[in-house]
């Protein structure tokens, strides 16, 4: 195991109160193609992660999670709103701060083997990722034996190929290579779902002790409740592109207010009106989220969520006033807010408007 010592860590340097990473209005659409209209994958997205938190993010198959991701780490660019990274816009300032502030953040996929190159072995692929950064170009080697350390692989896996490795052993060495740029914030999107089940503790585990090591932030992305709810401070439901209840994870647990949410929890049966068009979603949410993906689910385009709450067609609570007016994410307890008007008039706030 490799030692790390407070120098090798990486997080908890910005002062105190600055969080980690922050996104202000995030919305991310995909113009039309082949007579197809927008795609609206994300609408108005914010939320702040605590500098050393993991934030959970957890919705269905197509709720904008990875489009989320991708914005975050700077793999595309947002329609509109910012990301800031340890308090400093990404997308500002000059070009060489864009860069250090990049590194700052990284992304660890769900199929470790799409972002490993077949033809490259282990330890030259994460040699690469130094010489790039020009990191520890003095001892480069020693390096990627830590990094291998730091994932419990060990040097005898540095001349392996990806295709020698196994799922977990390939996921170690994204991770390995993540952290090769001494990041503070992973953003983990559904980092063990391609993984056999017997594995998913390990890796689970080994994040966990190399966030606690290191200091890092996670934003950790799944379509499953029960997997984020264990390694969360703060977990944001999202649901169609916007975020539809967010808050202490226990908060959001023990007490969930939108029935999204609440389905998610219970694993119940949402009652689904609209059977046919969004047969995929009823069936995901009856399931606890852990559906088959579906191909492409047609709700993101058609939704219009300005004059009615999106979740409307699937919500066994809906008032008159959800088909007239969009409810907004509105603070409904302490530490917690909701976009739901029957929630809010639950909680004694009235309808959630705008
Ligand atoms: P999730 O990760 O939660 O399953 P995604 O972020 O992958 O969801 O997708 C959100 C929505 O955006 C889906 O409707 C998806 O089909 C659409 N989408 C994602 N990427 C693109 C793209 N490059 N072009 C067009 N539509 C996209
Ligand atoms: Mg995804």
């Amino acid at each position: 195991m490799g030692e790390v010592t407070a120098a090798a860590r990486h997080g908890g340097s910005d002062g105190p109160g600055i969080p980690a990473l922050r996104c202000v209005d995030l919305a991310k659409h995909y113009p039309s193609r082949r007579r197809q209209p927008t795609v609206m994958a994300l609408r108005g997205v914010s939320f702040e992660v605590p500098a050393g938190s993991t934030f959970g993010v957890v919705g269905e198959s197509g709720c904008g999670k990875s489009t989320l991701a991708r914005l975050l780490v700077g793999l595309e660019a947002p329609t509109s709103g910012a990301v800031e990274i340890a308090g400093r816009r990404v997308d500002t300032g000059p070009r060489s701060d864009r860069r250090a502030l990049a590194r700052r953040i990284q992304l660890v996929f769900q199929d470790p083997f799409s972002s490993l190159d077949p033809r490259m072995p282990v330890a030259r692929a994460l040699d690469e990722v130094l010489r790039f950064h020009h990191l520890h170009d003095d001892r480069r080697d020693e390096r990627v034996v830590e990094l291998l350390d730091m994932v419990a692989l060990g040097g005898r896996f540095a001349r392996r190929y990806p295709h020698e490795l196994s799922g977990g052993q390939a996921q170690r060495v994204a991770i390995a290579r993540a952290l090769a740029v001494e990041p503070q914030v992973l953003v983990l999107d559904e980092p063990t779902s391609a993984l056999d089940v017997s594995v998913r503790a390990e890796i689970m585990n080994l994040l966990v002790r190399i966030q606690d090591e290191l200091r890092l932030s996670y934003l950790f992305i799944s379509h499953d409740l029960s997997m984020v709810r264990h390694v969360s401070d703060d977990i944001a439901v999202m649901y169609l592109g916007r975020v539809v209840e967010v808050g202490r994870y226990d908060a959001v647990l023990d007490a969930p207010m939108h029935p999204y949410t609440r389905a998610l929890a219970d694993a119940v049966p949402v009652p689904d009106p609209d059977a046919k068009r969004t047969s995929h979603e009823a069936r995901a949410v009856s399931h606890g989220g852990r559906a088959d993906p579906p191909p492409e689910p047609a709700s993101a385009r058609d939704v219009d969520d300005e004059h009615a709450c999106a979740f409307l067609p699937r919500c066994p609570v809906a008032e008159r006033v959800c088909g007239e007016r969009a409810p907004r994410l509105a603070p409904a307890a302490a530490g917690h807010e909701v976009s739901c008007h029957v929630a809010s008039a639950a909680a004694g706030l009235g309808p959630a408007d705008r």
